[in-house]
């Protein structure tokens, strides 16, 4: 018996360019991990490259108010004019099946789930440097001027919300930021607030001390 069965929710947050994306690649790699990725639903129109069902679920305005109005999101977000959710019935199946469900999401989101789901675990990302984010944002050619613009302003005000979170990660190299991440999860599981319903359930089928076989 594993002392926690149920699985983690994981909320990979931070500003916009800092490396989110690329470091949950990267934690997605690590051997023999039981992570799923939570895919999100947006209305932006898709980057050359990504794929509609792997990046986003690429929908319209219409699309998304329908499943707003029906409750269909754990949280949605509107983030520089287009809307961003999370799909809700995705994350309750997997949660119960024991996987670790990973989500990649803004801050204002990311504060919704923690009214929500406060036993999820939260993971701010920053950067290494104000700069290295601004160069990134500048450099990494998904955006248009007035776009980046609003994404640095975004980013500033994020900045500050960063205590809200358990826990602040730095992106200074991605395979780094990852590992943390997988060491925070591990950890998190251990918890005695998460294992000990479980400990003693354990507990209960022992006799005098000794282990049951
Ligand atoms: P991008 O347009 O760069 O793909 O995403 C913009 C921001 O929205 C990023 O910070 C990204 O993490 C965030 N985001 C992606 N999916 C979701 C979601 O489902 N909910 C919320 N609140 N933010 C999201």
């Amino acid at each position: 018996m594993k002392l926690n069965e149920l699985g983690l929710l994981v909320v990979i947050s931070g500003p916009s360019g800092v490396g989110k994306g690329t470091i949950r690649k990267a934690l997605f790699k690590i051997p023999d991990n039981n992570f799923v990725y939570s895919v999100s639903m947006t209305t932006r129109k898709p980057r050359e490259n990504e794929v509609d069902g792997v990046d986003y679920f690429f929908v319209t305005r219409d699309e998304f108010e329908k499943r707003i109005k029906n409750n269909r999101f754990l949280e949605y977000a509107e983030f520089v004019g287009e809307y961003y959710g999370t799909p809700l019935d995705y994350i309750e199946k997997n949660l119960a099946q024991g996987k670790e469900v990973i989500i990649e999401i803004e801050v204002q989101g990311a504060l919704i789930v923690r009214e929500k789901m406060p036993e999820a675990v939260f993971i701010f990302i920053v950067p290494p440097s104000k700069q290295a984010l601004l160069d990134r944002l500048m450099n990494r050619g998904t955006e248009q001027g007035a776009d980046i613009q609003k994404r640095i302003e975004k980013a500033e005000r994020e900045y500050n919300l960063a205590y809200k979170y358990d826990y602040i990660v730095v992106n200074d190299e991605v395979t780094n930021a990852a590992d943390r991440i997988y060491a925070i999860i591990r950890a998190e599981h251990a918890k005695t607030e998460r294992s000990i319903h479980m400990y003693y359930k354990l507990m209960e089928g022992n006799t005098n001390g000794k282990q049951k076989h």
